[in-house]
């Protein structure tokens, strides 16, 4: 089957086998390309009309017990300075995120201990009381099934756990041993089940992936249905196993963004700080392949630079809070605003 008729069938089916994906991946040509950005354009504004909705990213922790080869708040990364912020500073985040507009703070942080599940609870709390009409998004990594419950009865909305890679030997080579990619996917089933509005994720090219590790990330987000998807370039941090590695490439990126949005129609779906910092316009661009959800930063300036998952993450431009205003015109001169809304998946 041509690519075009592929894409079309997934519209139609929501479905492709693996084979027709590694097909479609391996194939796809600039005209495909622009013909999987109209429709994914079509659907998200059949689904959200021209809207576009606001998360505050709050990052809350860089310290990690895990050591994720990628990653470079991974624990043997011994040139990074570590922080943490207090429950009273992500308060303040969250007062200087309200009036500018967001009804959602996303808490993301490392695996770190010190945050324990009454402490989460505890943040969770405050800022429900504070801000009763806000959304609370939770992006804390694996945790017992028991500790999930706990953060939804104190109040947590939603969580997001990217996947990173649906496929076992795929993730073996992205993770040391003690981490399973079964024991990643049976986190997501359980936030699930518990009620949470659950997203999944993965970056694209991260060392060793091939079309197949592609294609079962969607074969799977096609399983899952997941109510969000992250999904950004992988790039090389300099203090990591990963350093000399290539970054993941802007068209791939916005490609797969098209597809999953053909796919899975009204999934929440970000233009990702990934996106925005391997091109001046990727946010855009992502946009304008599907997405509908921006995160701009919340966290303090002075530990903005110290969460370096990435080498050059950008922080200080129209991703960050403070200037939100910028953010909105730009998203306004490619015809979408956003809106003060909670903007929770229907
Ligand atoms: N500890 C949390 C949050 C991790 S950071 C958790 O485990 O879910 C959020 C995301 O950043 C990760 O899921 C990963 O997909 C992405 N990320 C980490 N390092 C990256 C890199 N070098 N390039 C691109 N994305 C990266």
């Amino acid at each position: 089957m041509k690519n075009v008729e592929l894409i079309k069938k997934l519209e139609l089916s929501g479905a492709l086998s693996h084979k027709e994906f590694v097909s479609l991946l391996s194939s796809y040509t600039k005209s495909d390309m622009e013909y999987a950005q109209s429709r994914a354009v079509a659907i998200s504004k059949k689904h959200f009309d021209n809207k576009i909705y606001l998360r505050g990213l709050i990052e809350f922790t860089n310290i990690c017990t895990n050591d994720c080869f990628y990653c470079g708040l991974r624990r043997s990364n011994c040139l990074i300075d570590r922080y943490r912020l207090t429950k009273d500073q992500i308060l303040e985040c969250c007062r200087l995120g309200y009036p500018l507009g967001f009804r959602t703070f996303v808490l993301q942080g490392g695996e770190d201990p010190f945050f324990d599940d009454d402490k989460i609870c505890d943040i969770i709390g405050s800022i429900k009381k504070e801000f009763p009409d806000c959304a609370v998004t939770l992006s804390i990594g694996e945790k017992s099934k028991q500790s999930y419950k706990a953060f939804f009865s104190a109040g947590a909305d939603r969580y997001l756990l990217r996947h990173e890679t649906a496929n076992a030997p795929h993730y073996s080579k992205l993770h040391p041993k003690n981490l399973k990619l079964k024991n990643r996917l049976e986190c997501l089933y359980d936030l699930k089940d518990i009620g949470f509005q659950t997203g999944c994720g993965f970056m694209v090219g991260s060392p060793y992936q091939t079309a197949g590790c592609l294609a079962d990330d969607l074969v799977f987000l096609q399983e899952f249905r997941p109510h969000m998807v992250g999904i950004g370039p992988f790039i090389p941090h300099k203090d990591t196993p990963f350093a000399n590695e290539p970054g993941g490439s802007l068209e791939l990126t916005l490609f797969l963004l098209a597809l999953v949005r053909i796919m899975l129609k009204n999934v929440l779906l970000p233009s990702t700080t990934a996106l925005g910092t391997i091109s001046p316009t990727g946010r855009e661009m992502g946009i304008l392949s599907g997405a509908n959800v921006v995160m701009p930063n919340l966290s303090p300036k002075s530990v903005r630079d110290k969460y370096m998952l990435y080498d050059n993450k950008i922080s200080t431009g129209c991703e960050a809070a403070e200037c939100v205003s910028e953010l909105k015109s730009r998203i306004e001169s490619i015809g979408y605003i956003t809106i003060v809304d909670r903007g929770d998946f229907k």
